[in-house]
């Protein structure tokens, strides 16, 4: 499959923010999100082809139990469920992240960070027509993301710009099996610490008010808005 990149680094989202994880990130993605913060993952998918044994050796090569499994759109390498059974065999626990647009179909999974892309993301007509359409099409499937959170442990993670979006996430909600709102992280919009600076306590208050969960994003506070981090 293709690899944009593997890495060692902190979760810097989520219910497992902090833990030290080895990060291996699939090349090429379903959607086309106008805000992506990989595009060498999607919009321009770089990195070259990886054999399971090849990843599974290069994973190993780090004392660390967590493996999260990201993109991209991972659920679309067809020798991801391989890689995931070899990494389970190996002892590792696995995140997978993903938009969940793909049924995970019994793939070997831990945490299933579910990031469903809300219409925030729908890039505009003049950048890409052809991908404009599909990514609309494809990018919300109650079905698909029912199906993961009825088999899996797992987080709702939203990446919220303006108000509107939470009555997006409410009617996303009523079509999904209930949820706690535990497992439901907000997070702000950006790819900058001074961005994410300036909208978190906007989305703070959101959060209070509605009763969700707030979701900083520790790597780009950390490191900046880089790749291997
Ligand atoms: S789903 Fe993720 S990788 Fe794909 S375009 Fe959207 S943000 Fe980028």
């Amino acid at each position: 499959m293709r690899i944009a990149e593997i890495f060692y680094s902190i979760q810097g989202e989520g219910l497992l923010a902090g833990v030290p994880s080895v990060f291996v990130r699939t090349s090429g993605c379903n959607l086309r999100c106008q805000w992506c913060d990989t595009p060498y993952a999607s919009w321009k998918p770089e990195g070259p082809e990886m054999s399971v044994e090849e990843i599974l050796k290069k994973v190993l090569g780090w004392n660390c139990r967590h493996v999260v499994l990201t993109g991209g759109e991972p659920m679309i390498a067809a020798d991801l469920p391989a890689l995931a059974a070899a990494l389970r065999k190996a002892g590792k626990h696995i995140t997978i992240e993903t938009a969940a647009t793909v049924v995970p179909a019994g793939i070997v999974c831990d945490l299933a960070s579910l990031s469903p892309k809300l219409s925030n993301s729908t890039p505009p007509p003049e950048r890409d027509p052809a991908w404009s359409k599909r990514h609309e099409a494809t990018r919300l499937q109650p079905a698909v993301i029912s199906e993961w959170i009825r088999n899996y442990n797992y987080q709702l993670k939203f990446v919220v710009s303006a108000e509107p979006d939470i009555k997006e996430i409410q009617n996303l909600l009523s079509r999904l099996p209930p949820v706690s709102f535990h497992q439901i992280l907000l997070m702000p919009e950006g790819i900058d610490a001074k961005t994410l600076a300036a909208r978190s306590p906007w989305l703070v208050e959101i959060c209070k008010r509605k009763g969700f969960r707030f979701c900083p994003r520790l790597h780009i506070d950390q490191f900046g808005h880089q790749p291997g981090t």
